[in-house]
């Protein structure tokens, strides 16, 4: 009998733990946010656990039922899902798999463990399905945002540079070309400046779906950002050479984009051209080549395409070691000024002195202000310079004008970019008036190509010099826009006739023609013409007979030091 009550008290004692086994374990599934799927071989029942319901409206019983659970993946999850479900025939303990639910694109984590007992033959199996949808949403953006430009949809730069990698590998295999075609908006500052940022991000968008379409097995589209896109063709020839694209890129540019806003907008590209292996055999250097050219394309007046050239490479790589030297002697203001005469015409006697800037590099060679202003213009380093040249000359000069108190003019060439500065009226006068320089003394020279570029700008800006009383010189006259008509109502006083002319005015028949209309022209205009590059006695006498009111040139005198000048100035001195 004690026998019996103890087999009872310890049933109901093992029941008791059982049930609050029980209790604790669907405590923990229902708090959990899977599904389970419960079976056991011995029985050959399914049993569906815990959150069930919340993935699926029907239960799973037995094995007939799973088929309702495959109509609910879709297609290509089905073979995967019943593979993993029946791991055991795998002789497998455990594995999952991701699926997609149909109905509502819920991604399910389904993980499968088998239980084996010890003679290997399996006695429980449970299946877990985990939502992860979020989680791969995540992953998905993660992955998005790390092969693609969020404003186009086309490939980011570092994807671009990885399949590029690959096309390269490729076309090394099987002896192909690869060529990469860099784009770049002409003037995209003016579209961001004048239309505002919003404007321009659409402009890249809208030219970015434009170039979309041409992406396909062969053809690699990207946007690296702003408005900076680049193109990756593999072995380009027929339909994909790099001559069709670019004409399918111009013909598109000849019709305007039209935004959300109903602007019009027309744009411009410059476009450089590198192919592998010629250029470079690395993908990275490949696409600097195309970079490069690019910006040579820039500098030869915008809109064109060009094609890698070794020389560009050497130019680019000069020019970037003289910008380095460059910094370094705005710091250290390894700059000379040299002063070259003019001289009137008819009795040779000094008109004044044209400033013309010196540099010696740091190996003491001398740089050509040719080679060194156009870049100090690209990256803004002329203004400190410029700065240096005004405030250097005037020095000179007032120290001139106390010596010799000879009437001298002093000239100084002004490139655009110091025109454009917002102080720069102001910076001048503080100087002409700290060095007591009359405005009758100085005179600015601007060239012609500068003055069209930025035409309503900078004549604003001549206009008030002009009225102040300080001489304009319109400098390199006939080389730029070279139209006589447009001289009229310029504010300018000087027209300097370009040396190209003076060069081949006794040889050819119709240069005198054309030196005569513009001397001519100049005068019944009122200004006061200078031939610049006088070299020859010839030259001279024939300027003097067709009334050229100055001359300047190697004939009666080179750009020298202030010393040299003040020598003249002595021998002049009234
Ligand atoms: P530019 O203003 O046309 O200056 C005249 C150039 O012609 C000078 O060259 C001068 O040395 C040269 N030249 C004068 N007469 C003759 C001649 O008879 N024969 C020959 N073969 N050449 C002659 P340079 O000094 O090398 O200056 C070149 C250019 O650099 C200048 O052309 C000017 O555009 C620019 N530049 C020079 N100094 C400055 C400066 O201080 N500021 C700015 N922005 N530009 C400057
Ligand atoms: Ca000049
Ligand atoms: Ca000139």
């Amino acid at each position: 009998m004690d026998d019996l009550s103890y087999q009872v008290d310890l049933l109901r004692a093992t029941n008791e733990k059982l049930s609050r086994d029980e209790k604790m374990l669907r405590l923990i599934c229902e708090t959990s946010d899977s599904a389970f799927l419960y079976y056991s071989y011995a029985e050959d029942q399914f049993r569906t656990v815990a959150n069930w319901e919340h993935f699926f409206d029907f239960v799973v019983a037995d094995a007939r039922d799973l088929d309702r659970l495959y109509d609910c993946v879709e297609e290509q999850c089905i073979i995967p899902l019943r593979e993993v479900l029946f791991i055991e025939k795998q002789n497998l303990q455990s594995q999952s798999i991701q699926v997609t639910l149909k109905a509502r694109r819920v991604r399910l984590e389904v993980e499968v463990r088998v239980v084996y007992d010890a003679a290997g033959k399996p006695t429980d199996k449970i299946v877990r399905f985990r939502d992860i949808t979020r989680v791969s949403l995540q992953n998905d953006e993660l992955t998005y945002l790390a092969y693609y430009d969020t404003l186009t949809g086309l490939y980011n730069r570092n994807y671009f540079v990885r399949l590029l990698g690959e096309f390269i590998r490729r076309a090394g295999d099987e002896n192909r070309t690869v060529a990469v075609m860099f784009l770049d908006f002409d003037d995209f500052r003016r579209i961001n400046d004048g239309m505002g940022l919003i404007v321009g991000d659409e402009l890249v968008q809208v030219f970015g779906q434009f170039l979309s379409e041409m992406m396909d097995d062969h053809v690699l589209v990207s946007h690296f950002n702003s408005d900076i896109y680049c193109i990756g063709i593999y072995d380009p020839c027929g339909a994909r050479s790099v001559d069709t694209i670019y004409k399918i890129i111009r013909e598109r540019l000849r019709q305007p984009f039209i935004l959300s806003g109903g602007q019009e907008i027309f744009i411009s590209l410059s476009v450089g051209v590198a192919e592998y292996p010629e250029a470079a055999s690395g993908t990275l250097e490949l696409i600097n080549c195309a970079e490069i050219v690019m910006f040579k394309a820039k500098n030869m007046g915008k809109d064109k395409v060009l094609y890698y050239e070794g020389r560009i490479l050497d130019e680019f790589l000069k020019n970037v070691s003289i910008e380095n030297k460059l910094k370094d002697a705005v710091f250290r203001q390894n700059f000379i000024m040299y002063y070259q005469p003019q001289f009137h015409t008819g009795d040779k006697s000094l008109r004044g002195v044209e400033a013309l800037i010196r540099w010696k590099d740091d190996n003491g060679k001398m740089v050509s202000p040719e080679v060194f202003i156009p870049i100090a213009e690209k990256n803004g380093a002329i203004v400190p310079i410029g700065d240096w040249v005004i405030e250097e000359s005037l020095r000179v000069c007032a120290d001139w004008k106390k010596k010799y108190h000879y009437p001298l003019i002093v000239s100084l060439n002004i490139s655009a970019v110091q025109y454009r500065q917002r102080d720069f009226i102001e910076k001048l006068l503080d100087l002409t008036e700290k060095y007591g320089i009359a405005p009758e003394e100085l005179e600015l020279e601007i060239t012609e190509t500068a003055l069209i570029e930025d035409f309503t700008e900078i004549t604003e800006k001549l206009e008030a010099l002009k009225n102040i009383g300080i001489k304009i010189s319109l400098d390199d006259f006939g080389t730029g826009y070279s139209s006589l008509s447009y001289l009229k109502g310029l504010p300018i006083d000087t027209l300097k006739i370009d040396k190209s002319f003076i060069d081949t005015v006794i040889s050819d028949e119709n240069t005198r023609i054309i030196t005569e209309s513009i001397i001519y022209m100049g005068k019944k205009l009122g200004y006061e013409t200078i031939a610049e590059g006088v070299e020859t006695e010839e030259q001279y006498r024939y300027l003097q007979e067709v009334n050229c009111d100055n001359i300047q040139g190697f004939l009666l005198g080179r750009p020298m030091a202030a010393e040299k000048i003040e020598e003249l100035l002595a021998g002049m001195a009234v």
